[in-house]
């Protein structure tokens, strides 16, 4: 898909916390009242303010390894209180990350 002709509506303001597109449209209001944004770029959905609240990286490092122990998404989703898609972020990250050092055994 191209870049080229979108229309204007397309606020400006706001950035995917995900791919840093700013190619975003409203998306109805969440939960809690808050505006709440779609990234047409990578189809994130995400509220105004979201992408300062950066996960603690002990809570990846416990998702990571409930997730390893054979736990499924939703459930680590649902127990540790972080959406599903951060979750699944942090496995393709981790997994090309581990995948990488697994590489590197191989040729030693
Ligand atoms: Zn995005």
């Amino acid at each position: 898909m191209g870049r080229r002709g979108r229309p204007r509506k397309y606020t400006r303001k706001y950035r995917c916390p995900e791919c840093g597109s700013n190619w975003c449209v409203k998306n109805g209001k969440s939960r809690d009242g808050k505006q709440r944004y779609l990234c047409k770029e990578c189809g994130r959905n995400f509220t105004i303010g979201a992408e300062r609240l950066k996960k603690p990286e002990f809570l990846k490092e416990q998702a990571l390894k409930m997730i390893a122990k054979g736990s499924s998404i939703s459930a680590v989703s649902r127990i540790l209180n972080i959406s599903p898609w951060t979750i699944s972020t942090w496995i393709q990250r981790e997994g090309k990350r581990l995948l990488k050092e697994h590489e590197k055994k191989q040729k030693l």
